[in-house]
């Protein structure tokens, strides 16, 4: 996790593991993987800079 990248989707805190780069997202004050097929949804804004999902 970076912390230097942590954004807000409207939901939850948002950002990437600095190992493997895959998107996290935190859930109940841990972070853990976003899921794609779970964790998307037309409620959550896109990444302020990159304008993508995660
Ligand atoms: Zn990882």
């Amino acid at each position: 996790m970076n912390r230097n990248r942590v954004w807000h989707d409207g939901r939850n805190y948002r950002s990437r593991c600095t190992v493997c780069s895959k998107p996290l997202l935190r859930d109940h004050g841990n972070w853990r993987k976003f899921d794609l097929q779970e964790d998307a949804s037309e409620a959550r804004e896109l990444h302020p800079r990159t304008g993508e999902i995660a």
